[in-house]
């Protein structure tokens, strides 16, 4: 597989550029020459091979072959909505996530939280996905939603939508949402801070119609609570 670069804006008329962050990958860190061959991808499931056609300053030109067979979405779109983990923990969050196929992170805004989702931590957290999806051949970047309340999230909720919280004193996972449920039907998982949900939080949860679902016997880091949860869904 060749080098992937993330285009922020789409091609046109069989040409795009690569500016910003992903250009300078491609052109100081992988030194690249005119006619490299690289794959672009737009983030939402659409792929190129190209060839780099010229190099300037700040931009990158490129020539786009045909385009590749669109990536199938996943069977069941899963959303993580979790309180942020800091620092290197939410970086690593975001990279596994991407990874597992994870279709929206939602974060999560609770009484015990640490991390706010503020503007910069947003981009650190939009950059984290992008950098994944070229490591790991993923064609659809994972959508960073928008800051909610355990109360607005469910709220606005599609109909139909499972719902379960992550607890220590829940039900299995596999027991809230068996296998065989239906493929299409999408799944939120609401993971808490590290100093857990408050029991008015996990009430809120229990009205709107949210299961409380284990993970294991251990009490889990943020982090490991949701990759673990979207290991078994996604
Ligand atoms: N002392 C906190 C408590 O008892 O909830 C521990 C919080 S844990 C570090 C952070 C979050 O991960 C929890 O709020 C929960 O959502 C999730 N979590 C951790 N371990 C879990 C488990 N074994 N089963 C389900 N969820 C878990």
């Amino acid at each position: 597989m060749s080098e992937r670069f993330h285009l922020a804006t789409p091609p046109r008329d069989g040409t795009a550029s690569l500016e910003g962050d992903e250009a300078r990958h491609l052109v100081r860190v992988l030194r690249a020459k005119v006619g490299d061959s690289v794959t672009l991808f737009d983030g939402r499931g659409q792929a190129w091979e190209a060839s780099v056609a010229s190099i300037g300053r700040e931009r990158v030109s490129l020539a786009l072959g045909p385009p590749r067979p669109a990536a199938a979405p996943p069977a069941v779109p899963v959303t993580i909505a979790v309180a942020l983990p800091k620092g290197d923990r939410q970086k690593w969050m975001v990279e596994k996530l991407t990874e597992l196929g994870v279709s929206v992170l939602v974060p999560l805004v609770t009484s015990r939280g640490v991390a706010e989702a503020t503007d910069s931590a947003r981009s650190r957290l939009e950059r984290g996905v992008i950098e994944a999806c070229k490591q790991c051949g993923r064609d659809t970047l994972m959508a960073i939603g928008a800051a909610e309340t355990i109360g607005t999230l469910l709220a606005g909720l599609p109909a139909g939508t499972r719902a379960v919280i992550a607890d220590p004193g829940g039900v299995p996972l596999e027991a809230a949402l068996p296998t065989g449920h239906d493929a299409t039907t999408a799944v939120v998982v609401l993971v808490g801070p590290e100093g857990g949900f408050t029991p008015e939080e996990v009430a809120t949860a229990e009205a709107a119609g949210c299961v409380r679902v284990s993970l294991g016997h251990h009490i889990l880091r943020i982090e490991t609570a949701a990759i673990a949860a979207a290991a078994r869904l996604v």
